[in-house]
């Protein structure tokens, strides 16, 4: 059996190493390492792929879901909602812009934010709401765009990890998660479903005025050079990265549905045992990309079983430990314990599987064969 490993980036190089290699040659042939013409390139691929107006590259995910919001009307002290249950990024931009952070519970169902957390935490002061996608699985956009749109707040969609996910609306319209809020911020990151070979990310938007704003953002606050107009960053996807992204980007498809069948194996193994809950795969849509794989383990045995893989060379990991409402960086007054009930329950008992594009049955079957024979002790 091949090694396992929680990402298996080099096994998915070696089938495409022909294009990315070209790609990167090319950059390096026409000395175009900022702003080349591939960075227009994969702009204009990406554009297409998700069916919406405006992406605006940028260096990474993180960056991407700060610029979104310096292109939004907000003022120092409004109140931005996110998930208690997610990567600190998102949370971290939110009060490094000076605004406060709202954070609610997610649900037990799909992980992510809690409708019912939001209705309660709206204020007068509330502008805009930040739902995750969290591990792949799309958010409930419907819901979450109506009560956006009752109480005029903005949506801005942290979609680092479920590019490519399709959310079917009400109105019987397909789209693709990220382009359905206001605006949306995608990652790069290595290791997401699609992955550059160092850091990058990039801002969706239909609103062709906030298009433009982000644009100048991005840029140091330049409409025109040397004007600067409004405070800016320098946050560039560079072009070497853009190149990699444009070779990777026709395969997203293939790669989520890799993931999507390896998830579906995992989940027919694992779902006999009544004290694992296994994520269910939805087989009429592409709702969740499976980021990551992400079970539960009922009868407190998750971090025994975390060391029973790791002792059988199976990498996992605990996302996420600790519940940001629980974080120094993060901890308010306004918090109380028995506010979260979701988010600290699953922090006990979530584990990650391994997940990537290039897992195999016999890799698979080691996996759900270790997990139960622990938990049949
Ligand atoms: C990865 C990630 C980010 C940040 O992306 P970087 O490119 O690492 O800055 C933000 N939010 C979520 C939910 C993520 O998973």
């Amino acid at each position: 059996m091949k090694k396992i490993q929680m990402v298996d980036l080099k096994g998915q190089y070696e089938k495409i190493k022909a294009t990315v290699d070209a790609s990167i040659q090319e950059v390096l042939e026409t000395n175009t390492y900022i702003n080349g013409p591939l960075v227009h390139q994969f702009q204009a691929d990406l554009e297409q792929y998700l069916g919406v107006k405006h992406v605006i590259p940028c260096a990474n995910g993180t960056d991407a879901l700060q610029i979104a919001m310096m292109g939004l009307d907000l003022k120092p002290g409004d109140e931005v909602i996110t998930a208690d249950f997610t990567f600190a990024a998102t949370v971290e931009v939110i009060a490094l812009l000076q605004l406060t952070p709202v954070l609610v519970d997610v649900d037990m169902n799909n992980m992510n934010i809690s409708l019912d957390g939001i209705r309660k935490a709206i204020t007068p002061k509330t502008k805009a709401i930040v739902p995750v996608h969290l591990f792949g699985r799309a958010a409930n956009m419907d819901a979450i765009m109506a009560i956006a749109n009752e109480h005029n707040l903005y949506v801005i969609e942290d979609n680092a990890q479920a590019i490519g996910a399709d959310y079917n609306l009400k109105d019987g319209s397909k789209k693709k998660v990220g382009t359905i809020g206001h605006v949306g911020a995608t990652s790069f990151f290595p290791s997401k479903n699609l992955g550059c070979y160092g850091d990058g990310g990039a801002i969706f938007t239909n609103d062709d005025k906030l298009a433009h704003i982000l644009r100048g953002i991005v840029n140091h606050g330049m409409y025109e050079r040397y004007h600067h107009d409004v405070v800016g960053v320098n946050s560039r996807l560079d072009s070497i990265q853009a190149g990699v992204l444009k070779a990777k980007l026709p395969n997203l498809d293939a790669y989520n549905k890799a993931r999507q069948d390896a998830a579906r194996k995992y989940s027919l193994a694992l779902s006999v045992n009544p004290n694992i809950w296994a994520p269910t795969i939805c087989e009429s849509c592409d709702c969740h990309v499976f980021h990551q794989y992400v079970i539960r383990i009922l009868n407190g045995q998750r971090d025994g079983l975390l060391a029973h893989l790791q002792e059988k060379g199976i990498p996992c990991a605990i996302y996420y430990p600790i519940p940001l409402h629980s974080q120094k960086a993060y901890a308010s007054p306004r918090y109380k314990e028995e506010d979260f009930p979701v988010t600290n329950q699953l922090c006990k008992e979530v584990i990650a599987l391994p997940m990537h594009t290039e897992l195999d049955d016999e890799q698979i079957k080691f996996i759900t064969d270790s997990v139960l024979e622990f938990l049949n002790n």
